[in-house]
């Protein structure tokens, strides 16, 4: 138990912020609920990478070991031209960070780690939130109303919980002017360990291997400024993709094959979160629902792990004062968001070069990849 008042926290969200705060709220004696909307784990998905002090973190979580297990080993990916010409490498460096996984893999991962100790509640989502002086009234979309200390909105890009307290998602979210649909399809050109990148003006597509070269993943991008679509009607997405693509080369054509039939689908704009604060009352956010950095700065898993570290730690220490905990790890946590989110719009503007020779793309790997991330303070809260 912790010597502070506060001992119920509900997380909404539970693919890697979430479960990651739900480990290290347990560890410090609170009794965390997740609330996660899927109706079970999500298996699969595409490729995240960790950088920096997220391995600390996976290390201080002895997961270390588990996670480095699940690498792709994705090595060095080549760009063709629409006849299927390699004419540049792309260094592995460059799109898989210190280590890389599959998204559902670390998900499991983490809910393996946490379900004996952490209620998980599948298949529902917050529908209102009410705070007073002691607490938050949380009404359910299906299950029962329920009284917490804390909740913790870490669902994501288009996170409930923000919208709920915080205003409507127009309002923080910023679209980086790309959309992107990924998609699993079998590893049909037998790549070993690597990827294919085509590039035209304002587009992209590209094949990376899964899973031991067993399975493959395929992406689209293209750049467009907000368009209106449903999002959650996935033969919208793939019609939208389908037209944009219809005259490429390479692979392509075979590729928009494959995305109809496809049993995992993502698509969905590049975007980020402004927010002048993360906190407003006992609610806070964690991970992209408070601070996305967008795809192209491949820091998000990294700031949900870390971020989920951090809050954690102060909200044990904070003696049942829940704004200082807040303030804290806003503290801590805000410029090296900052300057991941620089890293996001930074990407977003070179993502599209059309037919780039191998020294341009050099000098990007050269820029992206020196240090110069805003190093973050891993308290060492376990004493506590
Ligand atoms: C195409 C793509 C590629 C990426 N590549 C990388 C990369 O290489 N490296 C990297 O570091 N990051 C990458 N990212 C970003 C990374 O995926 C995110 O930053 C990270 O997953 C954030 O974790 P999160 O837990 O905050 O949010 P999410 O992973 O988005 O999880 C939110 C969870 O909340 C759930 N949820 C949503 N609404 C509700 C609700 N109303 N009630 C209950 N639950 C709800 C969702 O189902 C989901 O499980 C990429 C993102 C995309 C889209």
């Amino acid at each position: 138990m912790t010597e502070n008042n506060i001992r119920t926290v509900l997380i909404s969200g539970g693919s890697v912020a979430g479960p990651a705060l739900a480990f290290w709220l347990h560890h410090h004696g609170f009794a965390p609920t997740i609330v996660e909307r899927a109706p079970e784990l999500r298996d699969g998905g595409y490729a995240v990478d960790f950088r920096g002090e997220a391995l600390d973190v996976l290390d201080r979580m002895g997961l270390l070991q588990q996670i480095e297990a699940l690498d792709t080993q994705m090595g060095d990916a080549a760009l063709v031209d629409a006849d299927g010409r390699q004419y540049a490498t792309l260094p592995a460096a460059m799109f898989a960070g210190d280590l890389e996984v599959l998204k559902g893999d670390l998900t499991r991962m983490l809910y393996e780690a946490t379900r004996e100790n952490v209620e998980y509640v599948f298949g529902d989502s917050i529908a209102t939130l009410e705070q007073d002086e002691d607490g938050v009234l949380v009404t359910f979309e299906r299950g029962a109303p329920r009284r917490f200390d804390l909740v913790v909105g870490a669902d994501g890009l288009h996170s409930r919980t923000r919208a709920l307290v915080f205003g409507p998602e127009e309002e923080f979210v910023r679209h980086l002017g790309i959309y992107t649909a990924i998609f699993n399809l079998d590893n049909y050109l037998g790549l070993q360990n690597t990827g294919r990148l085509y590039t035209a003006p304002g587009k992209a597509a590209n094949i990376f291997t899964a899973r031991a070269n067993t399975e493959a993943r395929a992406a689209f991008h293209f750049a467009a400024e907000g368009l209106e679509y449903d999002r959650r009607d996935p033969a919208a997405h793939k019609r939208i993709i389908a037209e944009r693509f219809a005259d490429e080369g390479w692979e392509v054509p075979r590729l928009l094959k494959e995305m109809d039939t496809a049993q995992e689908f993502f698509f969905d704009a590049n975007a980020q979160v402004e927010m002048d604060t993360w906190s407003a009352g006992r609610v806070v956010l964690l991970g992209d629902a408070g601070y996305c950095a967008g795809p192209s700065s491949g820091r998000g898993t990294s700031q949900a792990l870390i971020g989920a570290y951090l809050l954690a730690g102060e909200l044990a220490t904070c003696h049942g004062d829940h704004a200082t905990a807040f303030a804290a790890y806003e503290q801590h946590m805000r410029p090296y968001v900052t300057e991941h989110q620089a890293l996001g719009r930074e990407g977003a503007q070179h993502f599209f070069l059309p037919a780039p020779s191998q020294e341009i793309l050099d000098a990007l790997v050269a820029n992206a990849t020196t240090t110069r991330t805003t190093p973050v303070r891993l308290h060492d809260y376990t004493t506590a």
